[in-house]
């Protein structure tokens, strides 16, 4: 499989009142053309910065990209310009996020503000950007498109919305569609209607996806493989039958161990206990030691190497040492 994006020890710093801490420790992992990935992680994890990351979206914040690389159909987006980012985001890389009012603006009409793309990145003019919008707006479902195309987006419902949202993202054609939690605000029924049709266009457009979740039953749903970042690391990686069906990491087996099952009561799922250490207070060793109940002495002293194993799978954790997985330098 041809790869789109490859990222890189991938490091991201934050700085809060002249301290700087670090939010991304190397963040490895890689996207094929047309596959779909799931970052899954709790929040606090670094999904969101990750993401942030790759669009290179630090304005008006104090991030910066330290280190790494993020090689985008072979060129690295991390010593990118402003300018040139603006080019390649919404035209090769678009986003959507949880709550479309954030991403919409307000005071404009949906038209409007869905021709801006199409202009600017496909050069289209009036009637023929016109045309191209409204063609966009069947494509993701919208009835009455001509007549929405003059309306405000507090016309709309929140699942109305999220299909504009995903309209302008897929205006341009991206090769690569980032989306951080796209249903988490919608009600249950109109979840499945977005992440039906997300996944449709996925195969008609052949877009790989980043689909950035705390949901593992969306994971499961949607994605191929599945990259579970902890601490602002990776620390599994794997197809997603293969996480599903035997997953390594302890962390992982946590995250899986608290999804509700059918019929299952309440009371007895295993959630983990404590939570996502402070990014400006890190322990060394493996950051999940002081929740995981399998933690050894060597885990609080040394960071356990990413082992890579059979079928592209992958696991930092000393457990798997005897499994001699092999260590990546
Ligand atoms: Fe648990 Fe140790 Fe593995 Fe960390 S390295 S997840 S503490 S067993
Ligand atoms: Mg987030």
């Amino acid at each position: 499989m041809e790869k789109l994006l490859q990222v890189d020890n991938l490091e991201t710093v934050f700085t809060k009142d002249k301290q700087k801490i670090k939010i991304l420790h190397g963040v490895n992992f890689h996207i094929n053309k047309g596959e779909v990935i799931g970052l899954v992680g709790e929040s606090g994890s670094g999904k969101s910065i990750t993401s942030l990351s790759i669009m290179k979206l630090f304005k008006g914040t104090s991030g910066e990209i330290t280190s790494g690389r993020i090689q985008f159909n072979n060129e690295d987006l991390a010593n990118k310009s402003e300018d040139e980012m603006r080019k390649i985001r919404g035209k090769q890389i678009a986003m959507i996020f949880q709550e479309p009012m954030t991403s919409l603006n307000p005071v404009m009409k949906i038209g409007e503000q869905l021709l801006e793309p199409i202009r600017l990145h496909l050069g289209l003019k009036e009637k023929k950007a016109r045309e191209h919008a409204v063609s966009i707006l069947k494509k993701v479902g919208i009835p009455r498109a001509e007549e929405i195309m003059s309306e405000f987006p507090h016309q709309l419902s929140g699942g109305m919305r999220q299909r504009i949202m995903i309209a302008m993202a897929i205006s341009c054609h991206p090769q690569l569609l980032i989306a951080d939690e796209p249903t988490t605000a919608l009600d249950v029924t109109i979840q499945a209607q977005i992440l039906d049709l997300m996944k449709q266009l996925q195969q008609k457009e052949k877009m790989s996806v980043l689909l950035i979740t705390h949901d593992l039953g969306v994971v499961a749903e949607m994605c191929d493989r599945v990259v579970v970042l902890y601490a602002g690391k990776v620390v599994e990686e794997a197809d997603v039958f293969d996480l599903f069906e035997s997953p390594k990491h302890p962390y992982t087996k946590g995250l899986i161990g608290s999804v509700p099952k059918l019929g299952q009561k309440k009371d007895k799922l295993d959630s983990i206990k404590g939570n996502v250490p402070d990014p400006s207070n890190l322990q060394k060793g493996c950051k999940f030691a002081p929740r995981c109940n399998d933690a050894m002495s060597i885990c609080i002293k040394e960071e356990p190497p990413e082992m890579n194993f059979e079928n592209g799978r992958s696991c930092s954790c000393w457990l798997y040492k005897e499994e001699r997985g092999r260590i990546r330098v």
